[in-house]
């Protein structure tokens, strides 16, 4: 078993790991830029080690990090998500140092990392897969062809794109025209890869997709669906599992297509395979080949500890449970809280966090790295805390939601809170009528004004007078 871990990560993910790691008597082993120096997550692990001024640098240096591992005396590293959670030269270079990577194999991360290779792999594998391109098209001449066979609307796609990044929706040959350079260059910066390929529009989809474990014995299983079709620029904001719009026909069909997609690959360790729905069709998008940002709801939903999971697997041991013995119940919603002004197109509003309550009672899990005082560094994620609800029945998760939402304080910073207390109220939402496009559909839910209770105000004046008097 896994005994000390070097957690390549920061922020909410790296707190969440070191959780896991307490519970299951492993030492963790925290990194640091000079701008997390008073993070949480270097706080609460057993150790910390500082790994350059440099805010990103460090936590994007594969070799550094290994270095450091094994200067440190431990036997594993966990990615976390974002960084270097999709880089198999990472996974490459632990194994080669007899470190052990949790996630799956670095040939995997490589396969699925590459979107036309992942579409190509579950082509063969019998998945159902968005049209598109058989390959990345190699110029705009042959892009354009392309776009004519596959018909309009189109997404141009960057072929190792993420995090919403490299996409872009393309409505004729015009736009192709217009936005193929844009995607190259925005691809080449971000990634550091200039492939493209084309996907056919899916019209008003869902976004649904399936959280699978497998371990190094052949055993694979998946632990139902989430729902993430609520998103801004292809970036989701809420997520919740299981889906309120699906049958259970769906939900069997897309776990067991799920479990083929991994078993096709071979796949080990938590992954997510990420599917478009759309009049009854599901289509693969793409899978990630690491712990995802909303892995919590299924948490919920399921009971099981998939942080704990991963960790075990990667230990060499069998998955604890057995697909008949996966069970859900209720629903659970996650709301993304980011440092950001929905009301100024989602604006980032870093900085000081003069004080923060989290919100609790029943069914209320705050998964966060914030504290009361600690400054949000500009250089990094938005989002600051994901609060997760649970209830049986989705009426009262979504009342459960919004009282979760109004006990919150997140003061200092503007965050998106008050937002989805106006997608929590929305009848479409409520009855559980959304696809990707919600956000972009239901524009009044941004002109709202920010209510505060009696004596609210007094606390938020004193709260901006001490942030600037330096408490
Ligand atoms: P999830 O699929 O878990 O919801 P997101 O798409 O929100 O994850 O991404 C989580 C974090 O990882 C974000 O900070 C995002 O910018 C980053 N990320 C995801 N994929 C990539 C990638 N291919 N390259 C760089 N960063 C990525
Ligand atoms: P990322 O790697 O950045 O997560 P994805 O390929 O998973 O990128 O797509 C992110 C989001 O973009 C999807 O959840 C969906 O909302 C939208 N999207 C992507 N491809 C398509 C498509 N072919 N048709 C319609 N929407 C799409
Ligand atoms: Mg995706």
């Amino acid at each position: 078993m896994i005994k000390k871990l070097l957690i390549a990560n920061r922020g909410e993910i790296a707190v969440r790991i070191i959780r896991a790691c307490a519970e299951m008597n492993i030492c963790s082993v925290a990194v640091y830029s000079e701008a997390d120096r008073h993070a949480l997550h270097v706080k609460r692990a057993d150790e910390a080690y500082f790994i350059g001024d440099d805010p990103l640098a460090g936590y994007l240096n594969p070799i550094k990090l290994v270095n450091l591992a094994i200067e440190s005396g431990c036997d594993s590293l966990h990615p976390g998500y974002g960084f270097l959670s999709e880089n198999a030269n990472l996974a490459e270079i632990c194994v080669e140092n007899d470190i052990c990577f949790v996630g799956p194999s670095s040939n995997v991360i490589r396969l699925m990392g590459d979107k036309t290779e992942a579409r190509r792999s579950m082509i063969n594998a019998g998945i159902p897969v968005i049209p598109g391109t058989e390959s990345n098209v190699v110029n705009l001449s042959e892009a354009l062809r392309e776009g004519d066979r596959i018909g309009y609307p189109i997404m141009l796609k960057a072929t190792s794109g993420g995090g919403g990044r490299g996409i872009r929706l393309c409505n004729c040959r015009e736009e192709l025209e217009e936005a193929y350079p844009r995607v190259i260059s925005e691809a080449t910066k971000a990634f550091g890869s200039s492939e493209v390929f084309l996907e056919k529009c899916i019209i008003n989809p869902k976004h649904i997709e399936v959280q699978v474990l497998a371990d190094s014995f052949g055993n694979t299983v998946h632990l139902f669906e989430r729902d993430c079709s609520i998103q801004r620029r292809n970036q989701k904001l809420i997520e919740i599992a299981p889906s309120p719009q699906i049958s259970p026909k769906m939900r069997a069909y897309i776990g067991d297509q799920a479990v083929r997609a991994a078993k096709a690959v071979g796949y080990q360790n938590a992954g997510t395979i990420e599917f478009l729905l759309a009049d009854d069709e599901i289509y693969f998008m793409e899978m990630n080949t690491r712990v995802q940002v909303e892995y919590t709801v299924t948490e919920e939903i399921t009971g099981i500890d998939i942080i704990r999971e991963q960790l075990r697997i990667a230990s060499g041991l069998a998955l604890s449970i057995k697909q008949e013995e996966i069970q859900y119940r209720g629903y659970s919603l996650q709301f993304r809280i980011n440092a950001e002004d929905p009301r100024n197109n989602f604006l980032p509003s870093f900085g000081k966090i003069t004080r923060y309550y989290a919100p609790g009672g029943p069914g209320v899990r705050t998964d966060t790295a914030i504290y009361t005082g600690y400054t949000i560094p500009p250089y990094y994620d938005s989002m600051c805390l994901k609060l997760v609800v649970w209830a049986l029945s989705w009426e009262e998760a979504l009342a459960r939601g919004s009282r979760a939402l109004d006990d919150m304080r997140v003061q200092g910073i503007k965050t998106t809170a008050t937002y989805y207390q106006q997608i929590l109220a929305d009848s479409d939402f409520r009855n559980g009528r959304f696809n990707t496009n919600f956000v972009d559909e239901h524009p009044h839910l941004l002109n709202y004004s920010i209510k505060r209770k009696p004596g609210e105000l007094a606390l938020a004046i004193a709260g901006v007078i001490a942030a600037y008097a330096g408490f």
